[in-house]
């Protein structure tokens, strides 16, 4: 590395610049990472200090303009094409920049055509590697409140546009480099505006504690849902994530990195990770060239004098992050931790930590990451080609052939499924039967190892500790029936047609208009929203207790009934309503002429009327803000159900009147004795109050149920031990994420619209609900022996065997439902939802006799 001094008089000649501080700018952040002084700019392009009116580091960037700077950089240079890839749910553009070199961008369709070739097994072989661009991604902000990454954008953009210096000029001849500016521009923004409307404006104020420094609840980190986009990537709910996998699955970028911040007395962190918690699918090679490039970036980091670790922290298991997805598409994922100032400069141990010198190690690993793919181009794309080849190799060695999966009465939730397999380009296919709802992936396919990452149990792991969920199972987090077809159990005669787009099945109307009645099942994923949608327009909607036939059909518990007569609509306006949830909420609906149904009656009391849910939950400092957007965004986005989120400090002053449903997630509550009682009289009066994971302690230890708990034993039979030993101990202790087995009953309003009794259940706590002394009370127990897949502690799963996941409790005239485990996580546990929405729903008129 040429080490130079800088001097500013023998630059200026060759730069364009308009005034001195645009030359310290790009002096300190871009200089030290040039490979000689021979620099220069091509005229006419603003640096970002011109264009943004400010220093790089000065102020926060926001989001707008970032995207107005990426926007100027695409038109003033031939080099840069921008991208809009997709849109935030606050209406924000995805942007994605490709830079090439002059002639590399005029056959830039060629050259991702013939770069697709190499996951392709059966073209990658006669590819010449030697002549072939590696591809680069860049990543930056995922996390809104880690803001040095996004913030090194204008600077690495503009130096990629415009930066003449020969070898960086020639490092760029034989690579695309594609640049996310920020993966989540709605926290980006939310975090910009916090931090730069505290700016102390006669200098940065360090104190950890000015206000500054803490955002308030929830913070820029997640993006408008409060959903961490950086577990998103298996998932692919957002659509941040389902733009971004659309890129990502266009082009299978060789590098690519994923850049953040941490604490703010830490350095600064790149991978490799902890290698004994690589996710075992991995092919060894990809830790090669991850220690490899890693050199590129410590050689980057001394050469400013920034310290750094690798190896100490972080891992790459969890296959949903985006710097372990790549790995296990072929190319190799580099995660960045910058030490957060959180502003604009805070105190650290390491002394004052200014947001500029953050953004310098961003950017100063960044160039890093060009030179490790200039000089490891051929190994990086030999890569990428073995690893599909060995894929199809190792797929067919497998005694596993296929996965066969469905729901018979809710397509909708496998067709979900489908649709995330098809964002990962996985190949589904319908069986030759072409059953509605069913499907089967064989594994002969180049995404093999996905697969393999989305649906296999693991119960035995090398190391006991995990910085994300031990498992993700993706059958049981929809709670499918699935079949693993092994050896000859499988043949491809099995398989129907390929699907080739996003599904969404309607469902169907079966009778045609009716002056009498209208039922429907409500298995689908989207009953409660046809629920809603029947209440909202006014009806009066009834959900049997009981199953019944009309002779044609039989009707399980929970099914909906919509009389005809006696509504405020008239039959032409209910009949277009029960078309629309057909349509829409795939809802199979069946006009009836007689109420005279076998079983019970059309009028029997088994029918309970239904209540249009006014629901609110507490939000607010010291609850989970994951927890509330889960809750939040099941309904507003997938109920179209509209949810009033109360701030927790100003509880005293609602009128609670306004709502029937109170929902309190994970979190501590400070309420006064005045504020919980008047919860206690909402509930007494008729509410339903439900509680999740730590609320239903607090609901227990507040007088609002009588819901008791077991612990794991603490006998510590090994006595001493170093103290190195301290965290691993402790940590194998916790369950980070695991799915275990219940059984749930059908006939209990909350298990209404479950096919079976057979349940699984994703838990990352350790409250153990004792089971109800009323036999009634508890409608969903873990089995004996739970374990289904991940990582629990022997003594931990003691403890789970025969406990209770949920209890209904009572109080006065209303309902207290303490749900111990998350049914809503991360928005892709569908096969739990339902157990949620029915508290929501049906909550009200479970019976007081069969509460505790
Ligand atoms: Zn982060």
């Amino acid at each position: 590395m040429v080490r130079y001094l800088l001097s500013l008089a023998v630059f200026c000649s060759a730069i364009t610049c308009t005034y001195a501080q645009s030359l310290d700018d790009l002096a300190y952040f871009l200089y030290p990472n040039l490979e000689s002084n021979d620099i220069s700019f091509v005229e006419g392009i603003q640096t970002p200090e011109e264009f943004l009116g400010y220093r790089t580091g000065e102020w926060h960037i926001t989001h707008d303009q970032l995207v107005s700077y990426m926007r100027y950089l695409a038109s003033a240079s031939d080099l840069v094409s921008l991208t809009e890839t997709g849109s935030t749910y606050e209406n924000r553009p995805l942007l994605l920049l490709t830079v090439a070199s002059q002639a590399n961008m005029g056959r830039m369709d060629e050259i991702k055509a013939e770069h697709a070739k190499l996951v392709d097994p059966e073209a990658s072989r006669s590819l010449n590697l030697n002549d072939m661009p590696v591809v680069v991604y860049l990543g930056y902000s995922v996390h809104g409140n880690e803001a040095s990454g996004g913030n090194a954008v204008p600077m690495l953009m503009y130096a990629l546009a415009a930066c003449m210096e020969p070898n960086f000029r020639a490092m760029l001849e034989n690579m695309v480099v594609l640049v996310d500016p920020c993966l989540n521009p709605d926290g980006f923004q939310r975090f910009s505006t916090w931090t730069n409307m505290h700016k102390s404006l006669s200098a940065p104020n360090p104190d950890p504690q000015d206000r500054e420094h803490s955002e308030v609840w929830p913070g820029g980190r997640t993006n408008h849902y409060w959903f961490d986009l950086n577990r998103d990537w298996m998932p692919a709910q957002h659509p941040e994530s389902q733009a971004r996998l659309k890129q990502f699955h266009d082009w299978y970028p060789n590098v690519v990195i994923d850049a953040h911040e941490m604490g703010t007395n830490g350095t600064y962190f790149f991978q490799p990770g902890i290698e004994s918690r690589n996710n075992p699918l991995t092919p060894e090679n990809n830790y090669v060239l991850t220690r490899k490039i890693s050199q590129y970036h410590g050689q980057s980091m001394d050469n400013i004098g920034s310290l750094y670790y690798t190896r100490e922290g972080y891992d790459d298991y969890y296959l949903g992050k985006g710097a372990t997805y790549p790995d296990l598409n072929g190319g190799v994922a580099i995660l960045f931790e910058q030490g957060s100032a959180r502003g604009h400069a805070q105190d650290s141990e390491n002394g004052v930590l200014t947001f500029p010198f953050a953004i310098r190690n961003q950017l100063t690993t960044s160039i890093g990451t060009l030179k490790a793919a200039r000089d490891l181009r051929v190994d990086l794309l030999e890569h990428q080609r073995a690893f599909y080849t060995t894929a199809i190799q190792e797929a067919k060695s497998d005694e596993l052939k296929a996965y066969r999966f469905g729901s018979e009465k809710d397509p909708r939730r496998a067709e979900a499924l489908v649709n995330m397999l098809l964002r990962h380009q996985i190949e589904v296919y319908r069986t030759q039967d072409e059953k509605e709802g069913t499907f089967l992936v064989p594994l002969e396919q180049r995404q093999y190892r996905y697969i393999k990452g989305l649906f296999e149990k693991r119960t035995q792991f090398q190391d006991s500790l995990f910085y994300d969920v031990s498992t993700w199972n993706m059958l049981m987090a929809f709670n499918l029936n699935y079949d693993e077809l092994r050896g000859r159990s499988f043949n491809k005669g099995m398989l129907g047609a390929l699907v080739t787009d996003f599904l969404e099945s309607k469902g169907s109307m079966n009778g045609g208009q009716s002056d009498y009645a209208y039922v429907f099942e409500t298995h689908g994923y989207y009953a409660h929203r046809a629920l809603y949608r029947l209440l909202k327009a006014g009806l009066r909607v009834d959900v049997s207790r009981a199953p019944f036939s009309d002779g044609e059909n039989d009707y399980d518990y929970g099914t909906a009934l919509v009389g005809v007569a006696n509504q405020s609509l008239t039959s032409d306006q209910i009949y277009a309503y029960m078309q629309e949830i057909a349509d829409e909420d795939g809802m199979n609906v069946y006009a009836q002429n007689t109420g005279y149904t076998q079983g019970v009656q059309l009028g029997s009391p088994s029918m309970a009327m239904l209540r249009k849910p006014e629901v609110a939950i507490i939000t607010g400092q010291g609850v989970s803000p994951y927890e509330v957007g889960e809750v939040w965004h099941l309904l507003d986005q997938r109920m179209n159900m509209p949810i009033s989120l109360l701030p927790n400090e100003r509880f005293g002053r609602f009128d609670l009147s306004r709502y029937n449903v109170m929902v309190m997630v994970n979190g501590s509550y400070s309420f006064s004795k005045s504020q919980k009682e008047k919860l206690q009289q909402w509930v007494r009066s008729g509410g339903v109050l439900i509680g999740t994971k730590s609320a239903v302690r607090w609901l227990s230890s507040n007088d609002f149920t009588n819901v008791s708990f077991t612990t794991a034993s603490k006998d510590d039979p090994e006595g001493r031990r170093p103290y190195e030993m301290a965290r691993q101990y402790s940590g194998a202790q916790v369950i980070g994420g695991t799915i275990f087995e219940a059984t749930l009953d059908r006939t209990h309003p909350l298990g209404f619209g479950f096919e079976d009794e057979s349940i699984h259940l994703f838990r990352n706590h350790t409250t153990f609900m004792k089971l109800a002394n009323n036999p009634y009370a508890n409608p969903v127990v873990y089995t004996a022996d739970p374990l289904a897949s991940g990582y629990i502690s022997d003594r931990n799963l003691e403890a789970l065997g025969n406990t209770a996941s949920v209890q209904v409790s009572s109080l006065g005239r209303g309902r207290v439902i303490s749900l111990v485990d998350n049914p809503n996580f991360r928005a892709f546990w569908y096969g739990t939802n339902k157990l949620f929405l029915n508290s929501i729903f049906y909550g009200h008129f479970v019976s007081g006799a069969t509460t505790e």
